[in-house]
């Protein structure tokens, strides 16, 4: 499709911010609302339903009534996995549409928006729906009068709470393995991008998830989000959020029912580069590329650049000649690789970080401004500072922006103490041609992830999700399930 194409599909969109509960599309009961405003130009999109506690409750009421009669949970696994292939094929054939929701409504380049958020929600459903009727249970190896059935049985009530930063991805992470197992599922989307999660639980209807099953509440995180966490009739709550909102719903459920409560949060992920690496063009590249990648807005990127101080220089004038490619373009033409930072709040967060970063006397080697300001949208320079050290601000704080800081090392066991040196433990990489130094780096780091001579390691079949304060759970993976079922143990006697 052209450039021109997509604005003019753009333009012509109905978009419905009405929530999605049992079944149906329908405004808040207090009819509140709130405007919609796309990074892109600062324009409205519309409004959409502002979801509180009242409608959390209907939400759940229908949830919880789909769970108990057995319209879904009930079917055989293999049934809901004929379901939800369908749900993912149909999410390829609405491809466009999604597509362009998500870029107007969080700034991500529509090249971006189809080829890796439409495809990897799609994927991931597709992929715990072919799961889920290959799980067996177990007998326990008891004594010879009787059997010990150890059988998975779903969870019940699951409210997912997701960000702003991959809105159709993390909620498909979190929706597809929780339906999967035979959940019903309350998606609360983030008020910065709410369209995708609302027009995902319509595309569910279609591909055959019953009324009731998957419900979408769009509101704030204080209003919406907290009635879900202190809910007492939700079972379980799949967070993916900010560290400082993840200990709050960990509070919420423990102060309410004692909901299963899980995590993925920040991070400020380390990427260490020695001078021996084996193809110093490669590790820029993906140092630069992953960095800015979604405008920096993700939670493993690697913001701190860890680099052997021989190597910088000639590792720093191969960076700088790539800041061209990522000059932020309109998030709607094909060729952009950079689009705008999701809202004016996350905009003047991101500068002020540059600020601190420049106060605290690091180097400003690129960027450093904001750009595009006659789009009357919010864009922001792909940003490098040099001469960064630890105990500085933009070492420290997850910024989720385009913004890089540079930190130099002169041994291994320096470079490990300073990237451990973090409340954080999402992602890590290191960058050797010695087995035996990637092998004990990667045994050192403390981190959910660690890559060795490469960034962009991905796929649905391995678990995602940190250490220390980046969360306490794992998307992705067989391991998903976990969250989303409880293990029940059945005796029977053998007369
Ligand atoms: P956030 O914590 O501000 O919000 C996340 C969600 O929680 C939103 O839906 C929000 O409305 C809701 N929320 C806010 N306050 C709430 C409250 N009091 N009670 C209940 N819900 C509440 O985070 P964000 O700005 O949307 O997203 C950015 C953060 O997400 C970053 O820290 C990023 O690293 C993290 N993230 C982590 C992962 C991961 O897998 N570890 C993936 C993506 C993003």
């Amino acid at each position: 499709m052209t450039n021109r194409l997509w604005h003019e599909r753009a333009a012509a969109l109905n978009i419905d911010g009405r929530a999605f509960i049992n079944g149906s599309r329908t405004w808040a009961v207090s009819e509140k609302q709130f405007d919609n405003i796309s990074p892109i130009d600062g324009r409205s999109l519309g409004s959409v339903a502002r979801c509180e506690t009242a409608d959390v409750d209907l939400a759940v009421a229908a949830a919880r009534t789909a769970f108990e009669d057995g319209r879904w949970s009930g079917q055989a696994p293999a049934a809901r996995k004929r379901v939800l292939i369908k749900f993912a094929d149909l999410v390829l054939k609405h491809s466009d549409e999604l597509a362009l929701l998500e870029t107007l409504d969080m700034g991500k380049p529509i090249k971006y928006s189809q080829s890796v958020d439409v495809n990897s929600a799609s994927n991931c459903l597709r992929w715990y729906g072919e799961a889920i009727d290959k799980i067996y249970d177990e007998i326990a190896p008891t004594a010879s009068d009787s059997l010990a059935l150890i059988t998975r049985e779903p969870v019940g009530v699951v409210a997912a709470i997701v960000p702003w930063n991959y809105p159709m991805l993390m909620a498909s992470w979190k929706i597809a393995p929780a339906l999967a197992a035979g959940n019903s599922v309350i998606l609360k989307p983030s008020e910065k991008s709410p369209l995708t999660a609302l027009r995902l639980a319509e595309i569910a209807i279609e591909a055959g998830i019953p009324a009731g099953v998957f419900n979408v509440v769009p509101g704030y995180g204080h209003e919406a989000g907290a009635a879900l966490a202190l809910h007492m009739d939700v079972d379980c709550i799949g967070f993916t959020g900010s560290t400082k909102i993840g200990k709050q719903i960990l509070q919420m459920a423990g102060q309410s029912n004692l909901k299963r409560a899980w995590t993925e949060l920040g991070g400020k992920s380390a990427n260490i580069v020695c001078a021996d690496c084996p193809d110093l063009d490669e590790a820029v590249e993906a140092a630069i590329g992953s960095i800015y990648f979604n405008q920096g807005e993700s939670c493993n990127a690697p913001s701190r650049l860890f680099v052997e101080a021989s190597i910088k220089d000639k590792f720093l004038e191969k960076a700088l000649a790539m800041m061209p490619d990522f000059q932020p373009g309109d998030p709607l033409d094909e060729a952009t690789i950079m689009g705008a930072i999701v809202d004016a709040t996350q905009l003047k967060s991101v500068m002020g970080y540059i600020d601190a970063g420049n106060a605290e006397g690091a180097k400003l080697l690129h960027g450093g401004q904001q750009v595009k300001l006659e789009s009357g949208g919010y864009y922001v320079a792909p940003t490098i500072f040099d001469q960064v050290n630890s105990s500085m601000k933009i070492a420290k704080e997850e910024i989720f922006g385009p913004v890089l800081s540079v930190i130099t090392f002169t041994d291994i066991q320096d470079a490990i103490r300073q990237a451990n040196d973090t409340p954080f433990g999402l992602q890590a990489a290191i960058w050797t041609a010695d087995l035996s130094t990637a092998i004990k780096t990667a045994r050192a780091l403390r981190a959910g992830t660690v890559h060795v001579n490469q960034y962009d390691g991905d796929d649905i079949t391995v678990p995602f999700g940190g250490y220390k304060q980046s969360g306490n759970g794992r998307d992705k993976s067989l391991h998903a399930f976990d969250k989303y079922t409880e293990l029940k143990t059945t005796w029977i006697r053998i007369r």
